[in-house]
């Protein structure tokens, strides 16, 4: 291991001659074109007050990140997670999709809890339905940097149509970028009234095909069981428009969508893997920890040699339990992964005592000057509907040439900790007009760094936007 002067003098942003300067006055002989080993290195830096973190400029190395070339890509099945309003039948749909597609005789493989559902379509093709349904988990792993979601299903019943939770769960699919399939859910109900569904979807912007949009509509009851098998069948339409592909022929990526500490077992966890294709004994990296794949199950808890792009597997072998949304990275050796490993907790110590730089109304003009953000996100919540609408109109008149007010969820009532998962998600500030964080939200958001404005008055905070747009905004305190 070394480094030329020249480069190490580079990275520390100092002159390569005055770095020789300093050194030959402290009795080192050394030239610009010299290479250092890694231990001088270490001296002179510490010279210029600055720390060689050696493992960090190997991290990279050792992933191997393969840029992927078109003729390697391949078509891989959608992942899909279903989001909707409490009591609307998400979990009940899952479970009729999932009842549907064991074969009898698996039955028994029926109660393994691996998080995501690997569903196989009548005319052939895959869905992986990832079985955490809501927004709050989506969003979480977003916070997290992890995007695993192709497509979501919204369920509205029919009966109720579009609550709370259903606009949430629009705004959060919108805000990642991810689109929807409405699933107009309890059909067999004698309330059901699907008209007013289509009416109110199309109020927030999906407007279905039968009325002329782009939205796909499918009607079901997870009851009786009616609609499924057709909203399993557009939903293969769906991915075919995505036309989503990955890279089976490397060494496999993926990201956690569960773990646990299992008494028998160790540490499990649920891999979805993203790039590439997973095989048993292959060395992995994941979070802080480093780990070897021992065994590794499906679905239905049948042992499996493999897994490609999409599909999610249970795998044993972690040296501890990562955390849901962890990127999973299979490297060449052990060496590796557990030097990465180390690495990674060294420096996840550090940044839990230095706090992380997150988006606020007195950092944006510094932001926006680094390129660091085009817009200034924000989730808004009030009081009371006629306060929403005045704040989001009077928003919508802010922003200029260099930024951009995009106003990402707002509505009536108290600021929720899934308001600040989604800032955090998001990069967003938080308005709250006439109403306070509840509970531990406000601990919530200091720990995500989520910034919380709030207040009573209109015209208050539309000077505040405007003066931190233009650098004009004095620190609060
Ligand atoms: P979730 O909170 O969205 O996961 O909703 P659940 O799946 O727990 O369903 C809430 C309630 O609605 C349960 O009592 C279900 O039995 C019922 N339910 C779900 N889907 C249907 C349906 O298609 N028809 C009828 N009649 N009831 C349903």
């Amino acid at each position: 291991e070394s480094i030329a002067l020249g480069e190490l003098a580079k990275r520390m942003g100092i002159k390569a001659t005055e770095v020789v300067a300093k050194l030959l006055r402290a009795g080192m002989m050394v030239t610009v074109n010299q290479t250092l080993d890694i231990e001088d290195a270490i001296l002179v830096a510490a010279e210029f007050g600055f720390e060689i973190d050696r493992v960090g400029f190997e991290e990279e190395d050792l992933l191997e990140r393969v840029v992927d070339q078109p003729d390697d890509l391949r078509p891989r099945p959608p992942v899909v997670t279903i989001m909707g309003h409490v009591d609307h039948g998400k979990t009940s749909l899952l479970d009729r999709i999932r009842k549907s597609n064991v074969v009898d005789g698996e039955a028994g493989g029926i109660t393994q809890h691996v998080g995501a559902y690997d569903v196989r379509l009548p005319e052939g093709g895959r869905v992986v339905f990832v079985d955490t349904p809501g927004h709050e988990a989506f969003t979480q792993m977003r916070a997290r940097g992890a995007q695993v979601t192709d497509v979501v299903v919204l369920v509205v019943a029919a009966d109720d149509g579009v609550m709370q939770q259903t606009i949430e769960a629009i705004n959060h699919s919108k805000a990642a970028g991810v689109p929807i399939v409405v699933a107009v859910n309890k059909i067999d109900k004698p309330g059901a009234d699907i008209e007013r569904v289509r009416r109110e979807l199309a109020d927030r912007g999906l407007v279905s095909e039968e009325w002329g949009g782009d939205t796909i509509f499918a009607y079901v009851s997870a009851k009786t069981g009616e609609g499924v098998d057709n909203l399993l069948e557009l939903l293969g339409l769906q991915t075919e428009i995505l036309e989503l592909k990955a890279n089976p022929g490397k060494s496999a990526l993926g990201r956690i969508i569960e773990a646990r500490l299992d008494k028998g077992r160790g540490a499990v966890a649920t891999v979805l893997v993203q790039e590439g294709t997973l095989k048993n004994g292959d060395n992995f990296v994941c979070g802080v920890h480093a780990g070897k794949v021992r065994a590794m199950f499906d679905d239905l808890g049948r042992r499996v040699d493999e897994a490609g792009p999409s599909i999610p597997v249970e795998v044993q072998g972690f040296t501890g339990v990562p955390e849901a949304g962890d990127e999973f990275a299979v490297v060449e050796s052990d060496k590796s992964a557990k030097r990465i490993a180390e690495h990674r907790q060294m420096k996840k110590r550090e940044s839990e005592l230095a706090s992380i730089r997150k988006l606020s109304l007195e950092n944006i003009l510094d932001q926006l000057k680094e390129g660091a953000v085009q817009e200034l996100a924000l989730v808004v919540k009030a009081d009371v509907q006629g306060s929403v609408e005045a704040l989001v109109e009077s928003l919508g008149k802010l922003g200029n040439d260099q930024v951009r007010v995009h106003v990402i969820h707002s509505a009536t009532g108290a600021i929720t900790e899934t308001d600040v998962m989604l800032a955090s998600a998001s990069n967003a500030i938080i308005i709250g007009f006439n109403v306070r964080p509840q509970g531990k939200v406000a601990e919530m958001a200091e720990a995500e760094h989520v910034e919380i404005r709030n207040y009573d008055v209109i015209y208050q905070m539309v000077d505040d936007i405007n003066k931190a747009l233009t650098g004009m905004l004095a620190p609060e305190f």
